[in-house]
Parts: structure tokens; sequence; C-alpha cells
């Protein structure tokens, strides 16, 4: 069996009751399998005694020591045992803080092992969050530290994440008679070919000492084991993935229009553009920069190519991204397609329709808006027409891939902002057409590796370029007391005709939550600019709690300049896009991440005017957000802050990768164990080409896990 094959219900181990089946169950795990794969976040080493003078500041550690005496401090219902304790090398204090009965448990001349957290107090070494257990069985019934009659002590012990409802004790118990039960004959799933060449433990091994080590070295070779499987399954999936798209000609080409399409017009020694492409670049008041050019060229590539495109655009917020979707969007629409351009926000959406309608339509391009707030009355003619095929592009949120929408034929899809989406939705989408093509888009940089293991064999373009005579944003620091300061410099560029925008963590002030009271809000600040600080100036006020209608109306309001002054939450974070807007003032601007502070700042600088950024920080600045503030203020390069960001949160934390169901592995991490990924992607990838069927007698194993137990079955590559 392998390990995902013990479906045995967990509620058939003893001790789970239907109340632990279903604690367990909300925490995913369900059966046998799943319950051994869920691995510990730490463990702790009680297998080495460290004499008390040698106790750690930072963690637990274990000791043996005799009891000299007790001894009591304060009054009544406060009075404390103190017990007074020794070793070889020092003397030590438990503060047994609510626990007076330890006086009958801690017996004065025997002696304890213990295991604690110790720090100085006083003077003195002091623990009063600890175990312990009697040595040589002296002492009574002090057994509260056993595990399953076991004892805890001279082992390494699993840590487990908890939620409530189970304790740490109850979790160790289930999965210590799992292990016994079940684990021994799990099967191996990876090639003993290459459990040789790396050295690593059998499957059943390694699940063992995952989570109960008999040493820490032990417990290395289980992780690096467990690693290593789960990232050589993940590349051989993405492999697997990779090869089928290329085999994948499924997709009907129109071969009159390829063959009239296939070098278009060149005539000024420009890249090779097709006819509507060229009419659009003739029409724009600028050139492409050459990243955008380069995009484009290897769009047209993969569009005319053998199999669907599945294509990265990456791009510094303000690189133009948005106009190399839309050349996209003119050849898939030259060669007789329909696309769809999916945005996270209906904001966002929104300014892709109007820019599409501004741009596209003189070309007799037919675009068309759909969200979810689209009345039923036009909603029922424009999914006429989407299914007609009267639309040749359409924009929108989620509700592009909602039910009953249904395209004549699909044969782009473009995703912007493409990290704010989950593959489900990804999915969801790709599925309204026969394999379309995918262009994805985003100003959050993945690291190279990563973009490998989750986007598998994705292609990717990057735009490395801004447009020219962009000059970069202007980034001050500014504390909280200073705010007039920044005010004033917003108005002196509100008086030259500029327009700003003050951006909040919140929408309003909490009532009786404190914290929130000493926040600006959008709300309030909202009320306070337009009556004190610029009364002479036209203030909006936009969050995600307006109705759409309000929303629109003040975005078109600040768009064409009628509004002076934008005061938002983080609502505009994405992709807004008005040029003559030149300060951006965030204030509490501790309380955003790296990659927001980024994206909103890049809401500015989209002009030829100098563009400004204010960070505006509380006194309660800790530091972590003192070194965002300073990441921002030293840096503009999207890739920098990206990198840096993922420095100051560590591994695993980019943003929105998790949250979108991209990662859904168990012990690895791809950032941190790049190095194994590559190897592991070399192995499988080496393995897919040499033998693809699996049928040399030491792959065998591959295709039996595939089709008895694939792992990742829930992932769409
Ligand atoms: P992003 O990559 O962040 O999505 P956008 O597509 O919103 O960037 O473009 C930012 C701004 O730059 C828009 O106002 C757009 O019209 C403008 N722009 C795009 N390409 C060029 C170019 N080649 N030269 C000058 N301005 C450009
Ligand atoms: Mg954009």
């Amino acid at each position: 069996m392998f390990v995902r094959e013990l479906r045995t219900s967990v509620d058939r181990l003893r001790g789970v009751g239907p109340t632990l089946a279903h604690t367990l169950a909300a925490m995913g795990i369900t059966d046998i399998g799943s319950l051994l794969s869920y691995y510990p976040r730490d463990w702790e080493d009680r297998s080495v005694l460290v004499p008390l003078s040698h106790f750690s500041k930072h963690g637990k550690v274990c000791t043996e020591v005799q009891v000299l005496a007790h001894d009591w401090f304060g009054f009544g219902r406060m009075k404390t045992l103190k017990v007074h304790v020794e070793d070889e090398t020092a003397r030590a204090v438990l503060v047994c803080f609510n626990r007076p009965f330890l006086e009958k448990q801690l017996h004065i001349g025997e002696r304890y092992r213990l295991y604690g957290h110790f720090f100085y107090k006083y003077g003195e070494i002091q623990s009063s969050s600890f175990e312990f257990e009697p040595i040589n069985g002296s002492g009574t019934k002090a057994q509260h530290n056993t595990i399953h009659g076991k004892s805890s002590f001279g082992s390494i012990l699993p840590i487990y994440p908890l939620s409530s409802g189970i304790t740490q004790t109850q979790l160790r118990k289930i999965m210590r008679a799992a292990l016994g039960e079940y684990a021994g004959p799990v099967e191996d799933e990876i090639p003993q070919t290459i459990q040789k060449q790396e050295h690593l433990l059998s499957r059943a091994d390694a699940l063992q000492a995952i989570h109960y080590p008999s040493s820490m070295q032990e417990l290395e070779e289980a992780k690096r084991t467990l690693i290593y499987e789960e990232l050589f399954y993940l590349e051989l999936m993405v492999g697997k993935r990779a090869l089928e798209r290329r085999s994948d000609n499924r997709r009907k080409k129109n071969s009159d229009e390829t063959q009239s399409e296939k070098k278009p017009g060149n005539e000024r020694g420009a890249f090779p553009l097709s006819p509507l492409q060229r009419q659009l670049v003739e029409r724009l008041p600028f050139s492409l920069t050459n990243g955008q050019q380069m995009a484009v060229q290897q769009i047209n590539a993969d569009m005319e190519g053998p199999y669907p495109m599945a294509r990265l655009l990456q791009g510094d917020v303000g690189s133009g991204k948005t106009l190399v979707s839309f050349m996209a969007a003119l050849r898939a629409i030259e060669l007789g397609g329909q696309t769809a351009i999916l945005a996270p926000t209906e904001l966002l959406a929104r300014q892709h329709a109007e820019n599409a309608a501004r741009l596209l339509e003189p070309l007799g391009i037919r675009p068309a808006f759909l969200t979810g707030n689209i009345k039923a009355s036009s909603r029922a003619p424009l999914l006429k027409a989407l299914k007609k095929g009267d639309i040749d592009l359409v924009v929108g949120t989620h509700a592009l891939f909602s039910k009953g929408v249904v395209y004549k034929h699909l044969s782009l899809v473009i995703v912007d902002e493409q990290h704010r989406f989950g593959v489900v939705q990804r999915s969801a989408i790709m599925a309204k057409g026969d394999h379309p093509d995918l262009l994805m888009m985003s100003a959050t940089p993945i690291p190279r590796t990563l973009a490998l293991t989750v986007f598998g064999d994705l292609d990717v373009s990057i735009i490395p370029d801004l447009p020219p005579g962009r000059l970069p944003v202007i980034t001050h620091l500014a504390k909280q007391a200073n705010e007039q300061k920044v005010y004033q410099f917003v108005a002196k560029e509100l008086a030259a005709g500029r327009q700003a925008y003050f951006v909040y963590p919140l929408i309003e002030g909490g009532g009786d939550n404190t914290e929130a009271n000493t926040l600006k809000d959008a709300q309030s600040m909202a009320k306070r600019l337009s009556e004190s600080i610029f009364p002479q100036y036209r203030i909006a006020l936009i969050h995600s709690k307006l109705d759409e209608d309000t929303k629109r109306a003040s975005m078109e309001a600040f768009r064409s300049g009628q509004i002076d002054l934008l005061v938002a939450t983080s609502v505009v974070e994405v992709g807004v896009d008005v040029p003559n807007a030149n300060c951006m003032v965030i204030e509490h601007a501790e309380r955003f991440g790296l990659s927001a502070l980024h994206q909103l700042r890049g809401r500015v600088g989209r002009g030829q005017e100098q563009a400004y950024c204010f960070l505006v920080y509380s006194d309660s600045l800790t530091e972590d957000g003192k070194n965002r503030m300073k990441v921002m203020l030293e840096n503009h390069d999207g890739f920098i802050i990206a990198e840096e960001d993922l420095k100051l949160r560590g591994p695993g934390q980019i943003a929105g990768i998790e949250q979108s169901g991209y990662l859904a592995l168990g012990i690895a991490d791809p950032v941190r164990d790049a190095a194994v990924l590559e190897k592991t992607r070399k192995t499988a990838f080496d393995l897919l080409e040499t033998d693809p069927g699996f049928l040399f007698p030491e792959n065998r194993v591959v295709a039996e896990v595939l089709h008895r137990a694939p792992p990742f079955s829930s992932m769409h590559f």
C-alpha cells in the first residue's frame, strides 16, 4: 500500500470518537493516509541532556536535577511554590505558579528529569514552564508527562500544528497508534535506483522518523527523503503536463488564414506585426517599448505555433502590460477567435473595458464588459451575442466563467494580475474554450525556481523597461506628527492641476475597538480632508463596501479630472491607471505589506510629471515595519522589492501563492528547497525522456503510484 491508499477512516483508531474525528476532519485529516501525512511543524529534542548552566535562552532544554528544597512566596491565593534544584553545574529555581500540588510530587533529595524553558531572573536561573519525570521510577505518580505509557523523556517529540478541540498529547497518541498499526508495510514510491543514488530512507522508515525520530540525524534524513519525494512527483506531474501540452494538437487552425498571416507586414523594418496590431500601434501617441515589442513577438509566435500558448508576462507596475494583452487579443481575433480578459476587481475590469472600447473599437473590434453586477436585462443580450460570436473581446471578473456564459470560439484567455486567482478559477475559464491560448500577466515577480514549480512548463516574457520619459517616483517617509507638511506639499501639486490618492488601511473607524479608534480610516479622513484640509478641492471616497455604481462614478470622475483627490483603501492597489495623478499618500503605511506598497506607489509616476509617494507612519512602528519602509525608500524595482519581501517574510510566504492554492505541498518548500527542486526536476524530466511509459522494471513503481494513488491529484497543472 502507498500511504495515500490507507483510506481507513481515523475513527477506527482507538480513542478517536465522533467528536475528535470531526475536529480531525476540519484539520484535513480523514483517513489514516492523511493522518500519517500530517507532519509536525517542529520537534522537541528531549534526547540530549543539557547541563543547567548551559540552558538556552531560546528554546526548551532537557536536564537532570536533584531537588534541594521547597520554599513559598506570596500570600493567600497568590501563594506560590518555589522548588530549588541543582545539577553538577548550577542551581535553579522552579516557580510553580498555580501548581502547589507539585510540593507532593517533587521530593526533596530525589532526582528528576526536567524539560523546560529556562531564563535568568533576580540573579537566578528560573523556569516556570517545565515538565518533569522522576528518574528510576522513584517519586510518586507523576506520570502526566508520559505518552501512551511510554516516557517522553529521552526521545524527540513531534509538535503538530493544532486546531481547537485537540491537544498535542492527544494527537501524539493517535499518531503513535496509527504508526504502529499501519506504517510498517507502507510501500516506497520512488524507484530503487533513485533512492540509492540519493541515499533516501525507505518510505516506511521516513514516515516513522518524521513523527518520532530516534535522533536528530534520522530526522534530517526523513525530512530529506520526504521533501525529495514530494518535489520529485511534483516535477514529474509538471513534466508530464508539459509533454501532453506539446502533443496537444487538437486546436483546429484555419490553414488558409495561418498561411496568409504567417509573415505579417514588416515594411518599416519594424518587428513583425499583424495588420490589426499595426493599425493599433499606428494610432497610439507613443511607440512600444523594446520589452513590449519582444513580448508581442513571442506571443505572436506562440499563437501561430502548433500547440496552445501558456505564457506568463511579467513586467513591473506601469510597464504597459495592458497594451501587450490588447495586441495579443487582436491577433487572436484576426485568427477567428474570441478573447476573454479576466481581471481580479470590477474596478480594473471596467478600466480595461473602457480602454478596449477606446483603442480597439475604432479598429472594428466588438468589445463587451461582463461582471456579476450587470443587470439581467442587459446580461441576456450580451450572453447571446457572446454565444453567437458577435462579441470579439469580453472583459470582466470571475463572471466570465460563470455557468450560463457560453463562447462561440474562445481562443485566447488573458488573466490580469494572475496571482490573485487560484488554479481552480484559471481552469474554469480555460474550460470555456477548446484548448485556448493562455496569457497570464503579473507585476508580482515570482522567483525563477518557483515559477518553474508552480507553472511548470510555462513560457515567460519579461518587460524589463518602463516607457521612456518616466521619472522615478520620489518617495518620502513622514512621521504621523508631520502630516501637515505632507498635506501642504500635496496642496501645491493640486494647485498646479495634478491629482492625488490618499490611502488608508481601514474603511471606517471601529466602534469599541480601541486599536481601530486610534487609526485613521478612509471614511473619516475623506470627511476631514474635504472639510478642513483641502476645502477648495473636489474629493471622492472609494472602497470595497460602496456599490458598483458609486465606485464607477467616482473612478470616472477621477480619471476625467473632475475629482482632484481620491481617498481610498487598497482597492486602488491593482491596475488603476490615471496618469495625471502624481501624489500617493499612504497613511499608516507600516500596516501594508511590501507588495501592496509597491503596487500602490505604482499608481503614480505614469505620466510625464514628477510623481511623489509619501509613506506616513505612526509612532507604533515595529522593527518589521521599519524594514519595509526602508526597502521602499531604497528600491524602485519590483523584482528587487519582491526579493526583499521574500527575505523579510521568509520562504513559502510569497504574496498570493499559498492562498490561491498553487502549492498543495506537505513538507517541501520550493523556495527553501530550491536546490532539491532543481535536482528532482532534472531527475523527473530525464525519467520522462528515457522511459515515458515507466516500463523499465525499476520505474514500474512510478506507474503504480500514478495509477493507484496519484499525488497532487487536486492540482491543475
Ligand atoms: P501595467 O503593466 O502596470 O498593467 P499599464 O498597462 O496600466 O501598466 O500601463 C501604464 C500606463 O503606461 C498606461 O497609461 C499606458 O497607456 C501607458 N503606456 C503603455 N505603453 C506605453 C509606451 N510604450 N509608451 C508610453 N506609455 C505607455
Ligand atoms: Mg496592469
